[in-house]
């Protein structure tokens, strides 16, 4: 009997999901169900380049439609998977289909998380995340005066950095303290803040939004907490996401900030799969779940499962990486740094290229690096390997980090 591996979301984890099946020989049926109706494509360059340049949506696709045709794989766009039935192994879709499978990947990504606040549904408001959203948003920025920006993680400052090299007005509200404050250290929110403030763009740290006020109908006004009134031509709300656990949960799988998967990112039913941005999965040397945005999760959680599905399982031991590039200044992190006691700097701040090495102890927990490829690159590979580097080595710029990762 073939056996048919259906993935639900046609995102970055779920087409590469099928794309590493077909590159290990996997010759049985594919099938990618995705609710939005568009060729799947990268969300990155949606905050980056997209915002920028009127870059062609085209150049976005995570693969040509050609790819999935001459590799076999079934995708299916614009369609909704509405619930799964375990016990028959079969999924019910929204045209009122059912698809039998013999493995299930869930790859759902998030989805934005709303404003709550009075006027928050007013009409003019603008979201990230899809590229619906990117075209709404790149046809006001190019020719708008004032923008503000609600909220101060990655997202929310590379929206601002690129309104305000279109040259609006750019006022950032964000209720914490420091810039990116969950996934950073210290001293690089500090640096991106002054990175921010030196290119104009006004921030509001430790300030909420109270409601938003309305003009002819539309979001023209942002209100914070202590009541100063910003109107703006565009008010865009970048506060994070909330994975897409519905279709999981109401099947019976266990949900915990994301769907609980086990080490080689099976959830409690084996023939189950949850990857990327949807999944909760435990880390090496590390208490608890943790659910991570980013492409290498999406594309390494993808491979992982895929290499299971063909016979060679293993557990997910991947060093988590991301990037971020805001005003020419490209950061790069490598590990994770939550629980991090001790920083060290290695370059110099001044000079624009330099790391922050985050340690819990003597233990390097991970690496910020901004226009400094080798350090990122180098500390990749330290993390991966479990090599012990001390602070003061690590802020020593004549100590060769590439070397050490090779002892
Ligand atoms: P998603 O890309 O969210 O895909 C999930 C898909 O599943 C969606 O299309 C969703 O609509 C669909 N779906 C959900 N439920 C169903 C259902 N029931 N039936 C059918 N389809 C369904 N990461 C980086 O590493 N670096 C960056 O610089 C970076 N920049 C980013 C910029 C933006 C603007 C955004 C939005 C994200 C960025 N990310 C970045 C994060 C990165 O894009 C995500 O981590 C990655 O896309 C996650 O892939 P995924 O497949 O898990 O989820």
């Amino acid at each position: 009997m073939a056996h048919r591996v259906v993935i639900v979301g046609a995102g970055q984890a779920g087409v590469e999901t099928a794309v590493a099946l077909r590159s290990k020989g996997f010759n049985d049926p594919i099938v990618i169900i995705g609710d939005e109706d568009c060729a799947p494509y990268q969300r990155p360059p949606l905050s980056k380049e997209f915002l920028k340049t009127a870059t062609d949506s085209d150049d976005l696709v995570l693969r040509p439609g050609a790819y999935f045709d001459r590799n076999n794989i079934e995708l299916r766009c614009g369609r909704k998977v509405t619930a799964i039935d375990r016990d028959r192994q079969r999924v019910a879709l929204d045209d009122g289909g059912t698809l039998d499978y013999q493995h299930l990947v869930l790859a759902t990504g998030t989805r934005n998380r709303q404003l709550q606040v009075t006027g928050a549904d007013l009409r003019g408001l603008h979201y990230l995340r899809t590229l619906d959203e990117a075209h709404a948003l790149t046809a006001r920025l190019p020719a708008c005066g004032s923008v503000v920006v609600i909220g101060a993680g990655f997202i929310g400052l590379e929206v601002a950095a690129a309104a305000r090299m279109h040259g609006a007005q750019v006022t950032v509200v964000e209720a914490a303290g420091r810039p990116m404050g969950r996934a950073l250290s210290a001293p690089m929110s500090d640096y991106f803040a002054e990175l921010h403030r030196s290119q104009g763009v006004r921030l509001m740290f430790n300030t909420g939004v109270y409601e938003i006020a309305e003009k002819a109908g539309a979001a023209a006004t942002v209100v914070t907490d202590t009541g100063e009134r910003i109107d703006a031509e565009v008010i865009v709300v970048g506060i994070g996401v909330i994975p897409n656990t519905e279709l999981a949960a109401a099947a019976g799988l266990a949900v915990d900030n994301g769907i609980v998967v086990d080490t080689q990112l099976r959830t409690v039913d084996p023939h189950i799969s949850a990857i990327g941005d949807c999944a909760s999965f435990p880390v090496p040397d590390s208490a608890g779940l943790v659910r991570l945005e980013s492409v290498q999760n999406a594309v390494d959680h993808a491979r992982c499962v895929a290499a299971r599905l063909t016979g060679q399982a293993c557990d997910y031991d991947k060093v988590p990486w991301f990037w971020t590039e805001q005003f020419g200044a490209k950061l790069q992190m490598a590990g994770l740094v939550t629980g991090h006691d001790r920083t060290v700097v290695r370059g110099d701040p001044a000079h624009g290229s330099f790391s922050v090495f985050c340690f819990h102890g003597d233990t390097l927990l991970g690496v910020e690096s901004v226009n400094a490829a080798r350090d990122h690159m180098a500390a990749r590979k330290l993390l991966a390997a479990g090599c012990r580097i001390s602070p003061d080595d690590a802020s020593d710029s004549t100590v060769d980090l590439k070397g050490l990762s090779t002892h």
